[in-house]
């Protein structure tokens, strides 16, 4: 396939790319880099810094008044964001909410929804989980008297397999599922890019009698979600990762509206009661009955703010319209590299059904370093890739920015720096 062709394939099916700012090469024939790391830093949008500055700018002119009077008043400012994250992950606007960072809403929600008691105690996770999530539940069963290497099931693929099978995870919730409190799956898993079947585990688990939680880190922007509708207890996402709003972004969490108004325990700040009740200053919470009764502190705004100038532009856009031209996107990515893997070192692991996967391609390299081949890619053909030691490489062509000439450019690179098997 042509360099030619990527670029008819551009002109017919164009992105949002002039929205971003698409960094420097710092080497190959290109000016701008190939960008395949969405998946673990997004891109920048144009508007981030000007919507940030008339933020920054009612303080200057307002001071303290700038919580009522301010262009986006701060008090109220979470709200500005609840219908775009809730449209974004197919929730209902009580049911969703921007705050905290990832691990820390993970912690939050674990307090409400891991509760072990008898033999049901189990925490089950992926054994491909993200560390911060392998951490975060070894340190919840530990806090709750247990041992972690007793309480938290690691699910492995089978032998010789990369990718974990739905039957796999549902026959062990048949045989165990009455020992299990909590499943907590990622939603994408951020090494292979499998897409679990989110809707089908959660039935599963909930009818074993377990609470299910998703981390959806790498799905979140990702793929269309139906958090409401799949009937997902709760689930939380960070934003800095297809998000685009910035290195430790504000996270996102989701609670379903059954759990809301329940006698749960949860974790307080000023910022969990009625908004109406806030400044009565007294001593006892009224939390209202919707997923802010999670919230703890008042919310940094100027972290909020990049958060809520991205969730605006995929509401603007729409998951479908992306996921769309994502399936394009990331189809002609596999075909490209088809051929460059055909003869070298090199596999992908992702699912090849476009079903189970979002737009991540993983390829494990079969000698040499991850890093360095990734090194190699970026200055030697300024395209952006990013490597799981040891040997795995992530290419992450994201729909609202990244183009077939991107995906053309790395297959070339990386065929440029892998060498064919049995010529030397
Ligand atoms: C990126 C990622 C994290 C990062 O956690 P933070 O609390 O945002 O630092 C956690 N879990 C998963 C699955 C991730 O992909």
């Amino acid at each position: 396939m042509s360099e030619d062709d990527a670029r008819r394939r551009d002109a017919a099916d164009p992105g949002h790319r002039e929205l971003f700012h698409v960094p420097p090469a710092d080497g190959g024939r290109y000016a701008e880099v190939a960008y395949f790391a969405g998946n673990s830093l997004g891109l920048q949008p144009c508007a981030t810094v000007p919507d940030l500055l008339d933020d920054l700018g009612d303080w200057a002119r307002l001071g303290v008044e700038g919580h009522l009077e301010a262009g986006r008043p701060w008090l109220p400012y979470h709200e500005f964001l609840t219908g775009t994250a809730a449209r974004l992950v197919g929730a209902l606007p009580s049911e969703a909410v921007v705050m905290n960072s990832l691990t820390v809403n993970l912690h939050l929600l674990m307090v409400s929804f891991y509760r072990p008691s008898g033999t049901r105690t189990r925490i089950v996770i992926e054994d491909t989980a993200f560390p911060s999530d392998s951490y975060a539940v070894r340190s919840q069963a530990a806090f709750h008297g247990l041992d972690p290497d007793e309480t938290v099931v690691r699910l492995r693929p089978r032998p010789g397999e990369e990718n974990l099978r739905t039957e796999d995870v549902l026959a062990y919730l048949r045989d165990e599922g009455d020992r299990v409190a909590l499943v907590l799956l990622g939603g994408v898993n951020y090494l292979t890019g499998e897409l679990m079947d989110i809707e089908t585990i959660t039935a599963a688990g909930r009818a074993a009698g377990a609470v299910v939680g998703w981390d959806l880190a790498h799905a979140a922007g990702n793929v269309p979600l139906k958090l409401h509708d799949w009937d997902v207890d709760f689930a939380a996402w960070c934003s800095y990762k297809y998000l685009n709003s910035g290195p430790g972004a504000l996270a996102g969490a989701f609670v379903h509206e059954r759990h809301h108004g329940v006698d749960l325990p949860r974790f307080e700040g000023w910022w969990s009661t009625e908004p109406a009740t806030r400044f009565e200053m007294t001593p006892v919470s009224r939390p209202p009955a919707t997923v802010d009764a999670w919230q703890i502190s008042n919310p940094p705004i100027y972290a909020m703010g990049p958060v809520r100038t991205s969730l605006e532009i995929f509401d603007r856009v729409g998951m479908a319209t992306l996921r769309e031209r994502s399936l394009r996107l990331t189809g002609y990515l596999e075909e490209l590299l088809d051929e460059v893997t055909a003869n070298r070192p090199l596999t992908v692991i992702t699912p090849r059904d476009p079903a189970r996967r979002g737009c991540q391609l993983s390829v494990r390299i079969g000698d040499g370093s991850a890093s360095d081949l990734t090194r190699r890619l970026r200055h030697e053909h300024g395209v952006i890739a990013d490597a799981r030691e040891p040997d795995v490489v992530r290419f992450a062509p994201v729909p609202l920015y990244s183009t077939y000439h991107d995906c053309w450019r790395a297959a070339q690179a990386l065929a440029a720096t892998v060498k064919e098997w049995g010529r030397d």
